[in-house]
């Protein structure tokens, strides 16, 4: 891919005239627009030299280079400011943290209300559980599917809340999209090209979780498979990755966060419940996450944490999740950022 950076302030009739131009030339261009500066991707595969001379001369370009990263959209390069998009009419990507949290799996109806009323005495505009549930045992309890889907809808109606569900097939993202205000992929999912691009067709934003054992790198790459289908609306969610280290279910990369906020413009969303798998670290995590720079959290809470029917050692009580919430806010201040609301 070649990057096209207009001058800063180009008018519209220039930045047209290079799309024109890329396409004209049987190719394709990716348009972003920041606030300061327009910057163009020209995807091509064969010789670059022609056309990078003929972009470079055109009325408005300042200058035209090679992509330097095999991810290309997510890039800096292509975006260098951060994304910022609205979801459903809340900020994601900006200085108010993106806050989500719910029980891991959609149970019931009262098992919903109870959370949603804390999420929204709390100021968190989303609410996460699954109906399709991603489980390393077969015989393990496989999530309520539509009828999850259906409880999830009825909770969103009474409360307003956003939500964050899961779609693990192909098959099923068009009735999940039906549902969702955000699209989660698994870290089981994250190398499932077909479902990403699937994922890119479809207009719902999504939460892309990294796989336990997969790079940066890679879950940037996961990421260009959403976004090179048109599908701008994509969040990285650091979940922890596997290491040596046993006292932990995953190792949360902290490190992650500000790595990807230099290669990349996505949103930056950390879960420290899968990461910690216990519920009494999931506090530090999260607030190390949130002192890090992370755009956001996930984080599962349930009515009755020790019933839960999945993840019930890293499910936060209601109570110790608005606590969690309120210290959240105070480091969030600290660091410059706030809460939507
Ligand atoms: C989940 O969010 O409940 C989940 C299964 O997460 P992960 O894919 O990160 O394991
Ligand atoms: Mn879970």
């Amino acid at each position: 891919m070649l990057i096209v950076v207009m001058e800063k302030h180009a008018p519209v009739r220039q930045i047209g005239a290079v799309l024109k131009e890329i396409e004209g030339l049987g190719l394709q261009p990716h348009l972003s627009r920041g606030e300061h500066q327009t910057v163009i991707g020209c995807m091509l595969s064969g010789e670059s030299e022609p056309v990078k001379s003929r972009l470079g001369t055109m009325e408005g370009v300042e200058r035209v280079f090679p992509a330097s990263r095999p991810y290309r959209l997510a890039s800096r390069e292509f975006r260098p400011e951060d994304s910022l998009f609205h979801i459903s009419g809340v900020p994601v990507g900006s200085s108010r943290l993106a806050m989500m949290a719910g029980p891991c799996a959609v149970e019931s109806h009262a098992q919903l209300m109870a959370v949603a009323e804390v999420l929204t005495a709390s100021k968190v505009p989303f609410l996460r559980g699954g109906a399709y549930k991603p489980r390393s045992s077969p015989y393990s309890f496989q999530g309520l599917g539509p009828k999850g889907l259906e409880l999830l809808a009825e909770v969103k109606s009474r409360t307003g809340l956003r939500i964050v569900t899961e779609c693990l097939t192909t098959g099923d993202v068009e009735l999940v999209a039906r549902y969702a205000d955000v699209i989660q992929v698994g870290a089981r999912n994250m190398q499932n090209f077909a479902l990403l691009q699937e994922l890119g067709r479809c207009r719902v934003p999504v939460l892309l979780k990294r796989g336990m054992m997969s790079s940066l790198e890679e879950l940037l790459m996961s990421a260009e498979y959403i976004l090179s289908k048109g599908n701008s609306q994509v969040m990285l969610c650091e979940r922890g990755i596997r290491t040596f280290e046993q006292a932990t279910r995953n190792t949360l990369d902290i490190s992650a966060v500000p790595v990807l906020k230099r290669l990349t413009h996505l949103p930056v969303i950390v879960d420290p419940s899968h990461a910690a798998g216990d519920r009494a670290l999931v506090p530090s995590l999260a607030l190390a996450a949130v002192a890090a720079g992370a755009d956001g959290l996930i984080v599962e809470t349930h009515p009755d944490p020790d019933r839960s029917v999945s993840d019930a050692a890293q499910a936060l009580s209601l109570q110790a999740f608005a606590e969690l919430m309120q210290r959240s806010e105070e480091v969030a201040k600290a660091v410059g950022r706030s809460f939507y609301n």
